[in-house]
């Protein structure tokens, strides 16, 4: 059995590092951080771990990028993630995150988009990627049926899928043995001309040169507790579940609209659908209001879900309203999608983990890593992809285009 998660009640005088935020991001640090060595605090302002942004993921894994950082960071993570008992030290009957890999399916019905898809496969294929495959309409409509005749190209990539990323994270705090601090709000990083000092909390002051921010949408914007400007912007999304259909194949892969950018997966005999529809920039927010009007977006607009996969309008038509669940949360995007991982500019000790554009719960176990490396000294930060000086040096800031 292993030990349960290390809550204490207090915060203590003084820490090795302090970690503020325990969604995913803030949980994979302070596992990496114990395995380096330090003896990390993980501090949460809410009641629970994983609460916030992470709870309202869709939870998708995939390896199916097209830019180098991004395919290496997320293929390290899900190694990790195939390899969880093991790295955790767990019984894999205790460290199950439910890994599905059915796949990850973009389709265009485009037929002016045949020749990208084959140009990023080319890309990936050279990226060592070598299992992406390019499938043509009939062969797409071979192996899942369900999808539209007018499917004109589609890249499949069996090994990716998805997970529970509260359930990873909860595993990755619990087998960091850190102390955990539940109901407690950082509220300064206390600094002593550039250094940190310390931190104040809601529920006491605790002394430590080294803090790693992972507060998600709450380490941007003036309120942020970084005490510099950041380069991040804060974009409102929505999941949408559905209970259990028989409509719905299960067998099905993540299945993306590379046209309009709508998706779904099977989840529990039902599904989960997302959109990211253009929204305007917004202020750090929890609980994030969400759109009342998306499920019928996203299930009745010829734009939809149903474009591809025409399976949804029966579905639509039939599923109860109760049978739907909403939830928004915020993609908190740096300029490039990729994230922000390394010291802050102007505070020493006071390291930044966030920014993940959308992509956290598959990258952050390759960066919680890759944050106690650098913290350690192991990896300099000039070598560090995810370093926030690349914006300032206009190094490395191609954005994955046509894709989500
Ligand atoms: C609709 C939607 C779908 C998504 N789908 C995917 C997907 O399929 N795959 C994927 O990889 N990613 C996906 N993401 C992105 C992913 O969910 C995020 O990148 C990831 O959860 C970010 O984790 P985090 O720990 O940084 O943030 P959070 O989970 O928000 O954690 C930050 C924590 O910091 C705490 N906190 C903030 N301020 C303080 C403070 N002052 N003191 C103490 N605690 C504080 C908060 O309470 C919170 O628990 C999706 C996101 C959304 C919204």
């Amino acid at each position: 059995m292993a030990a349960p998660l290390n809550r204490i009640a207090d915060p203590p005088r003084a820490a090795d590092v302090v970690v503020v935020g325990g969604g995913i991001v803030g949980a994979a640090s302070a596992f990496w951080l114990a395995r380096a060595g330090h003896r990390p605090v993980l501090v949460e302002r809410a009641a629970a771990l994983a609460s916030a942004t992470t709870a309202a993921s869709v939870h998708g894994v995939r390896a199916q990028w097209t830019d180098p950082e991004n395919v290496a960071m997320i293929r390290e993570s899900l190694d990790l993630f195939a390899r969880f008992p093991e790295v955790l030290y767990l019984p894999p009957a205790e460290a199950d995150i439910g890994l599905t890999r059915q796949g990850y399916l973009f389709a265009s019905t485009d037929p002016g988009q045949r020749d990208a898809l084959r140009a990023r496969v080319e890309r990936q294929h050279e990226l060592g990627l070598a299992d992406v495959a390019l499938l043509d309409g009939e062969a797409v409509r071979r192996r899942f049926p369900w999808l539209t005749r007018e499917v004109t190209a589609a890249t499949f990539r069996a090994g990716d899928g998805w997970l529970d990323g509260r359930r990873a994270a909860t595993l990755f705090a619990r087998a960091s043995g850190a102390p955990i601090l539940l109901g407690t709000e950082v509220l300064e990083i206390e600094r002593v001309g550039d250094r940190v000092v310390g931190v104040a909390t809601s529920r006491g002051r605790v002394a430590t040169d080294t803090v790693v921010l992972a507060t998600g949408p709450f380490t941007a914007g003036p309120t942020g507790l970084a005490g510099e400007p950041l380069p991040l912007t804060l974009l409102r999304r929505h999941r949408l579940i559905l209970a259990p259909h028989p409509g719905i194949p299960q067998d099905a892969p993540m299945t993306i609209d590379a046209d309009t950018g709508a998706h779904w997966r099977p989840h529990g005999g039902g599904a989960v659908l997302a959109w990211p529809l253009p929204e305007p920039a917004m202020p750090p927010a929890f609980p994030v209001p969400p759109d009342p009007s998306f499920p019928a977006l996203v299930l009745h607009d010829p734009r939809g879900v149903s474009r591809l996969a025409p399976f949804w309008r029966d579905v639509a038509a039939t599923i109860p309203a109760v049978d739907l669940d909403l939830v928004a949360g915020q993609y908190t995007m740096t300029p490039d999608h990729k994230p922000l991982i390394g010291p802050a500019a102007h505070t020493v000790g006071l390291w930044l983990h966030t920014g993940y554009s959308g992509h956290g719960v598959m990258g952050s176990p390759s960066g919680g890593r890759l944050l106690a490396d650098l913290i350690t000294g192991r990896v300099p930060d000039a070598a560090n992809p995810f370093r926030l000086g690349r914006f300032a040096e206009g190094v490395g800031l191609e954005v994955e285009r046509g894709v989500l």
